[in-house]
């Protein structure tokens, strides 16, 4: 059985075509899926009796199950999503004034371990396939329903859920192509940010095949801190980092690029880490976004004080900076930035790994 949602639209005008289907079947098809949230190919009226029977026989629309909804005092909504085989992922959803933002997972788990990540801390799983990445802004869609005018309420999609999105790039190029396709969700290229850790030659592939708003977590000012904070830093450091992003803004949508810097207490948050930033990034047209740490059990790191955030921003902006710092959202039902952990059967065993490493440092 074809899942449907594993298609872009070029994906399913291909596998139409290889059932004798023209193109613009597959564009109606298309529009039922993800423009009204249809899973019946009976309701598709519009499509010829005998495609939907052969429909019926040969594919399904199947997106992830909701396991558990849960709603924040600030109105930010998790869904705890069933990928099966005990592997679970999360979506949020943070209303705001004028627009509604959807924070998507990429893997089940993370392989890249940043050293203050809770899906990090779980290792990594697989992949999601492009089904289950946009079946989430599917779900979403459906479950929160329309405005009174009939708008939808999703205005932005940002891939800042668990995973790392370049590293799963096929499927989310996929996803990202439904995100923006006028049939599906139809959402300007600036509405769309990917986030990374800085996989540089997977930015490069992003900005020649689908260039949507870019966000880089930076988190550290200098090789040596980055090195043991992110630890992808190693193979691609931050000289290689920043030229990537001078590149990718040739293409990009917007005209900056949005650095996340995660802000720990006494680790990367002093004003000499907010000059060496002002200086890295000299040649980068940027933002910051400074993101308080949000802590889980045994990360081993402190929130920056909010007048040491405030003071370190300070620095930024007087640099002409322009600096902004994240309101933490949802934090009390784990749905801030890196509280996003879902269940994640961890196939690299790096829980075990690590609790052996935490043994002998202690022995
Ligand atoms: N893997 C991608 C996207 C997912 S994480 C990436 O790393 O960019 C989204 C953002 O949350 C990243 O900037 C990440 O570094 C940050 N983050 C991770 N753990 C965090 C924590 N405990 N507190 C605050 N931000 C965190
Ligand atoms: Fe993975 Fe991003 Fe977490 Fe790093 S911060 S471990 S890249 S999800």
């Amino acid at each position: 059985m074809q899942n449907l949602l594993d298609f872009d639209a070029q994906g399913l005008t291909d596998w139409f075509a290889a059932q004798g289907e023209k193109a613009f079947r597959a564009r109606q098809v298309l529009r039922w899926i993800h423009r009204f949230g249809e899973t019946d190919f009976e309701a598709m009226t519009d499509v010829a009796k005998s495609l939907r029977a052969q429909l019926h026989e040969k594919a399904c629309i199947v997106p992830p199950v909701p396991v558990r909804d849960s709603v924040s005092a600030d109105g930010t909504r998790k869904w705890l999503l069933d990928v099966g085989s005990a592997n679970a992922i999360e979506t949020v959803f943070i209303p705001e004034t004028g627009r509604g933002t959807l924070c998507v997972s990429s893997q089940a788990g993370c392989a890249l371990d940043c050293a203050f990540c809770s899906t990090g801390r779980q290792g990594f799983n697989r992949n999601l396939s492009a089904a289950e990445i946009i079946g989430q802004l599917w779900l979403a869609n459906r479950l929160l329903g329309a405005t009174p005018n009939g708008e939808r309420i999703i205005s932005n999609v940002v891939l800042m859920g668990m995973g790392e999105p370049l590293a799963n790039f096929d499927n989310v190029v996929a996803a990202l192509n439904l995100m923006l396709d006028d049939n599906a969700y139809g959402l300007s290229r600036r509405r769309v940010t990917v986030s990374t850790s800085g996989i540089v030659p997977a930015i490069d592939r992003l900005r020649e095949v689908c260039p949507v708003a870019l966000a880089v977590s930076l988190h550290a000012p200098n090789d040596a801190l980055r090195d043991e904070l992110v630890p992808i830093n190693k193979k691609y450091p931050l000289a290689e980092l920043m030229a990537a992003c001078r590149r990718y803004l040739e293409k990009a949508p917007r005209d900056f690029i949005t650095f996340e810097y995660v802000m720990l207490d006494g680790v990367n948050d002093l004003d000499v880490h907010a000059r060496a930033l002002i200086a890295l990034t000299r040649d980068v047209p940027c933002k910051f976004n400074l993101i308080p740490f949000n802590p889980f059990p045994d990360s081993g790191f402190k929130r920056s004080r909010p007048e040491r955030i405030r003071r370190f921003g300070k620095i930024l902006i007087d640099a002409g900076i322009v600096t902004t710092i994240r309101k933490t959202r949802g934090d009390d039902v784990d749905a801030a930035c890196g509280q996003l952990a879902g269940q994640v059967v961890d196939k690299t065993r790096r829980t075990e790994r690590r609790t052996v490493a935490l043994m002998e440092a202690k022995s």
